[in-house]
Parts: C-alpha cells; structure tokens; sequence
C-alpha cells in the first residue's frame, strides 16, 4: 500500500481495517457458536441410541443372557440400535460434506421413473408393517429423463418417502407422481395422507435436527437431518423444493428437475 499524508484518508483507512476487523471477528464467532451448537446436537442425537444398545447388553450380562428367547430379542434390539446408529453417522457425514460444499455431483442423464420404482421397492417392507399402500400411476411404465445427480436425487426420492412412511397412518397411502412443468422442467411429488404439520413448523423444517415433535419423532428413530439432506442436495442442482401440508390430512413435498430432451 502506498503512504500517504492525506489524514483524511489515513483515518478512513483505519477505520475500514478496523470495520474489516470486526466482521472478520464477528465472522469466527457465529463459526464457533455454530460448531458448538452442531456438535451439541450430534451428541445428543447419538445419546438415545447408544444408551439402548448398553441398556439390552448390560441386562443381557445382568443375567438375561441365560434365557434363549430372551437373549436372542434383545441382542435384536440391541442390533437395530446399532443400526440406528450407523444411519444416523451417515447423516452427519452427507449434511457434513454438504454444509462444507464438499459435494461432488456426479450429473448425468437417466431415468427418473427407475429411480422412483427402485425407491419403491427398497421400502415396500416398511410400508407393509404400517399397511401403507405405496403408489405410482401405471402411466409412467415410459422413462423420464433427466438431468442431475442419480445417486443423490434417488437419496431425496428415498428421504421424502421415508417421511411419508413414518408420518403417514396406518392402512394409508404414499403416492409419488411425476408431472411436466413449464420450461423444460419436471416436478416429482411425494404425498402423504397421515398427521401432517402445523403451519409454524414449515418454515424451520429444512433445518438440520429441527422436528416437530421431539419425543414422537424419536422414537421413530430419524435423526432430524432428513430434510436437512433433501433441501442441499436438490439446491445443489439449483432446483426448488416446496412443501405444503394440513394436519390431519396429510403432507406434499416436491421438486424440481430439469428435463432431458
Ligand atoms: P426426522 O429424522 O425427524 O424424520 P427430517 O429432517 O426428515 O427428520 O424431518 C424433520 C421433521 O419434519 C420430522 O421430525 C417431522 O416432524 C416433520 N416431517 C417430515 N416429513 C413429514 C411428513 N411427510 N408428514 C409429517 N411430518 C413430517
């Protein structure tokens, strides 16, 4: 930087380098309050599981262990915490990868219609246990293709129906269709005729650990991060997600891709 006498511009200087200062400060702070607030959360996301899983083991080593049903249902549930676990150590590492922009999307061409019945068919146990009839109008046996990230956009695909799976009710329905829109573009959506949310809670629902019912949404067993996953992978591709929801008729959620010609 070149000296200069001008006092009037040194003390503009001075004041910007001291304005920089504080942003900079003000910067790291909200950082750190930040990796604070994360790690709380991680923490106390992973508390609930792992103390099930010592729960089963140590009434197993309590004596338990010598009863052949018993030891073989809890070293179950003791599996299915573990598990739980794993799936929520996954979150962390997709929304930690997201959060930093670490995300490669690996964009291609393909079939979004395969996407969705590959969905279907991962999840057609877990509906079955809520008799929930999972959907898909026979009309798209033809492909569709798009543009984006296949691995990702079958993770959002799988998130949404997950959802509406764990919110939906007993003997509903999951129903996912596939619509052109304007300008080239295509919007899938996901519905649900289960609890539904209140409206407060929309605005706040994309936010990494945020739920609307804490105990209820627990024992469910997500790890809050869903929705958190949903909304960065598919802002990645620079499309939209929209929601709209009633209680006690149901929810929509839905995107946006670009259409392959
Ligand atoms: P979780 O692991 O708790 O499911 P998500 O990020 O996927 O986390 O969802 C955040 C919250 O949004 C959920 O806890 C739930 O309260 C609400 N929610 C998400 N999808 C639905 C839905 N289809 N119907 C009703 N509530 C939903």
């Amino acid at each position: 930087q070149p000296i200069t006498t001008d006092m009037a511009t040194l003390t503009r200087q001075v004041k910007k380098f001291a304005t920089d200062k504080k942003l900079e400060i003000e910067t790291l702070k909200i950082r750190e309050e930040y990796r604070r607030e994360f790690l709380g959360n991680v923490s106390h996301e992973l508390k609930t599981p792992l103390f099930t899983v010592q729960g089963y083991l140590l009434t197993l080593l309590d004596g338990a262990m010598n009863d052949k049903t018993i030891r073989k249902k809890y070293l179950q549930r003791a599996e299915k915490g573990v598990e739980r676990l794993i799936y929520i150590v996954q979150d962390l590492d997709m929304i930690t990868k997201l959060e930093v922009g670490d995300l490669n999307l690996m964009t291609t061409k393909f079939d979004i219609v395969e996407v969705v019945q590959n969905v279907f068919d991962l999840l057609e146990m877990k509906a079955s246990e809520k008799n929930i009839m999972l959907m898909f109008d026979m009309k798209y046996i033809k492909a569709i293709e798009v543009f984006g990230d296949r691995e990702k956009i079958q993770q959002v695909v799988m998130n949404l129906m997950v959802n509406s799976i764990k919110y939906g009710k007993e003997d509903g329905t999951t129903e996912v269709s596939i619509e052109d829109l304007v300008n080239n573009k295509v919007i899938v959506r996901v519905m649900d005729n289960g609890e539904g949310i209140e409206k407060q809670h929309i605005p706040r629902l994309f936010e990494r650990f945020y739920r609307v019912d804490k105990s209820g949404a627990r024992s469910e067993g997500g790890s809050g991060l869903g929705l958190a996953i949903v909304k960065h992978i598919i802002e990645a591709h620079d499309e939209k997600i929209y929601v709209e929801s009633k209680v006690n008729v149901g929810s929509e959620f839905s995107f946006t891709l670009e259409k392959a010609k």
